[in-house]
């Protein structure tokens, strides 16, 4: 599945070690509410930044979806 060329690659199959990371950049990189709309939590850019877009593009092609993720399990 092609992503946006502006996006960080996602490589598959995805590693465990990819996997942990995006699981970490999707809790990081979480919205934020703001007059201006969302807002990545950690950049203050608007949501959905470009390492949230990566984290859930590779959990999805890991077979996990971000709902699952965020309600916890995921280390
Ligand atoms: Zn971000």
């Amino acid at each position: 599945m092609p992503t946006l060329l502006d996006d960080f690659p996602v490589l598959t199959p995805v590693t465990d070690e990819d996997l942990a990371i995006a699981v970490q950049a999707v809790r990081t990189h979480a919205p934020e509410s703001w007059p201006q709309g969302e807002l990545c939590r950690s950049e203050r850019v608007p949501y959905p930044c470009r390492l949230a877009r990566w984290g859930r593009a590779t959990l999805e092609a890991a077979g996990l979806s971000a709902a699952q993720v965020e309600q916890g399990g995921w280390a």
